[in-house]
């Protein structure tokens, strides 16, 4: 038998990164210390709060929701659980059961904000037409869009998503690869909010691996939905492919690199570009329309020539 290694109990986690070992009991209570650590940071997380929580049906957000429920009762905050549902038949609408049945668990009521009923279209629709970029471009600023909606709709005071540590590596090495520098200054775990514009957004899973959310889910019974989406593709693929190998070979990276993203979030003067109000949906843009406006555009008249 392995022991684990802080209280000698069977331990039934290897963690390479640190030579550690863990039992259940100290694996659960590691994973939920590290989103303590990142909600207390974000300052948030307090009574009478509304904190709108995305839920996707996987196993990052079904970790996040189930630890938020499980501290909240001690704090008294109004968790309020949003599925974007992006119209991709035989994934989301199965992720979706899955995610019902979570927060049916929780007591908690799951709100569906769907791009068929806000666009008109769902993402298989726009994966039919003949446009040079794929579906997770569109996909990737519609959902913050609607997480944004959501958001003002439920007057939430804050919007958590599931990123975990492993996303956080990822985004920041394709910000540099990009050289996005006024993108690297506004990724740490928290996405600022504007007033009315943007309601602002925390990462309390940064602090945990991807690999750790799932087994923090098995340990705890936590249902989640296992399969992948069919339109993931392009270069987040290909840099998450890198980091696990990289990360397989010397092991701590990830860590490394996600704690690498938050010191220069930090270091970096913020971003001080003016924030305008999108002409078309009124939330906040980097210029007289909004990504997912112009997107939304870009798609209508794709539609119109199909
Ligand atoms: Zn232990
Ligand atoms: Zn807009």
């Amino acid at each position: 038998m392995v022991e684990c290694s802080l209280c000698g109990r069977e331990a039934v986690v290897e963690l390479n990164y640190n030579g550690f070992s863990l039992c259940e009991g100290c694996f659960v209570r590691q994973f939920e210390r590290r989103v303590r650590k990142a909600l207390r940071l974000a300052g948030f997380f307090k009574r009478g709060a509304r904190v709108l929580v995305g839920v996707s049906g996987g196993k990052d957000s079904a970790a996040l929701l189930s630890v938020l429920a499980k501290f909240n009762s001690r704090v008294g905050a109004v968790l309020l659980p949003v599925l974007v549902d992006e119209g991709i038949d035989g994934y989301r609408n199965k992720a979706r059961v899955t995610a019902e049945k979570l927060c049916a668990s929780l007591d908690l009521e799951l709100n569906v904000y769907s791009f068929r009923d806000l666009f008109g279209f769902g993402l298989d629709e726009v994966e039919g037409l003949d446009s040079a970029r794929d579906a997770c471009a569109f996909c990737g600023v519609w959902r913050r869009w609607v997480l944004n909606k959501a958001a003002v709709d439920l007057h939430a005071d804050a919007v958590v998503v599931g990123h975990n540590a492993d996303d956080v590596g990822q985004s920041f090495l394709m910000n540099l690869l990009r050289n996005s520098s006024s993108v690297l200054s506004r990724s740490g775990l928290e996405s600022g909010g504007v007033k009315g514009l943007f309601v602002p957004r925390f990462k309390p899973l940064a602090f945990n691996l991807e690999r750790e959310s799932a087994i923090y889910c098995f340990l705890r019974d936590i249902p989640f939905y296992l399969g992948g989406c069919p339109y993931y593709a392009g270069f987040r693929v290909g840099i998450k492919d890198f980091l696990n190998e990289v990360e397989g070979v010397y092991p701590g990276s990830k860590f490394a690199l996600s704690k690498a993203s938050f010191e220069v979030q930090k270091a970096l003067p913020s971003d001080k570009r003016r924030v305008f109000k999108c002409s078309k949906c009124g939330f906040s843009s980097s210029s007289d329309v909004c990504m997912a406006c112009s997107l939304r555009d870009e798609v209508g008249v794709l539609f119109k020539k199909g």
